[in-house]
């Protein structure tokens, strides 16, 4: 899919899931814009969840709609915890060892990438790091590392991995001051590399710059925080309206509403409509 992305000059969007309302607004969505689409789950959501009810509601959805789409482990940091749930059928990885030493990063990501190709699962990595909370992980901006373009070349020969995630100035959940992004940065990594670039921390980075982005080569554009603010107000709202509401199958009606209004968005910024 990404690297279809690639050839096509477009992004695949990757949508945080929670639970089966968020599961069933960005395929509906998705279906209905022709987009391809990554379902993607923090070690958190799976926990929430149980791995084996997601796998089996995206594997449903995957078959009741004719799109593209895969399951994406996000931000995964558990060796073991990540072959359990590649060998009950996941097929898309981001191992996440991007706050150890570069060598060490490197040693790990490549037992992670022997283990899945022998699935045919893809593996996606992180050079450098982003500020922000992303499930329990906090990193304070002063911790943020940029990714360097030449350790991303010996990085990407070392590990073999399938997609790299960069760090250009994005930051996971919602800016405080308007984020900056190094482009002359991305263009480089871009020109020295030849794998699909992946954006995260994309919640809240104006439209113009995610575009800017994928023109620079990024081909999967993740999106969490959104969503999530979307879905929590709708039904804030919902219930000062309807204080005495009890059944969830009316009150999480406004909140799905509102996810696929930002599912809709970002389908639209990340240009992959009409892409199957
Ligand atoms: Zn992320």
């Amino acid at each position: 899919m990404l690297a279809q992305a690639q050839r096509g000059g477009y992004a695949v969007p990757a949508f945080n899931i929670h639970n089966l309302e968020t599961i069933q607004v960005v395929m509906e969505t998705a279906a209905e814009m022709s987009s391809p689409v990554i379902l993607a789950g923090t070690p958190s959501t799976f926990s929430y969840a149980g791995s084996d009810y997601l796998i089996a509601i995206c594997q449903q959805a995957a078959e009741r709609y004719k799109v593209p789409v895969a399951l994406h482990l996000d931000h995964h940091e558990d060796i073991p915890d990540i072959f359990q749930k590649v060998s009950a059928g996941v097929r898309s990885a981001m191992i996440d060892a991007s706050h150890f030493p570069f060598e060490e990063n490197i040693q790990i990501v490549k037992q992670v990438v022997n283990y899945c190709h022998q699935w045919d699962c893809t593996v996606e990595a992180e050079l450098g790091r982003l500020g922000g909370q992303e499930d329990d992980l906090v990193v304070d901006a002063a911790d943020a590392l940029f990714t360097d373009p030449d350790s991303a070349v010996t990085f990407i020969q070392q590990t073999r991995i399938d997609s790299l995630a960069v760090a250009i100035g994005t930051a996971h959940g919602m800016y405080k001051n308007e984020p900056r992004l190094d482009f002359d940065r991305l263009h480089k990594i871009r020109q020295k590399t030849e794998i699909p670039l992946v954006l995260h921390g994309a919640s809240g980075i104006p439209d113009a710059d995610v575009l800017r982005c994928i023109d620079l080569g990024i081909c999967k554009v993740n999106v969490a925080t959104e969503l999530k603010i979307a879905f929590s107000d709708a039904i804030k709202h919902y219930f000062l309206e309807n204080p005495e509401a009890t059944d969830p199958r009316h009150y999480l009606v406004p909140g799905k509403a509102a996810m696929k209004a930002v599912v809709m968005d970002k389908i639209r910024v990340c240009k992959s409509a009409g892409k199957l």
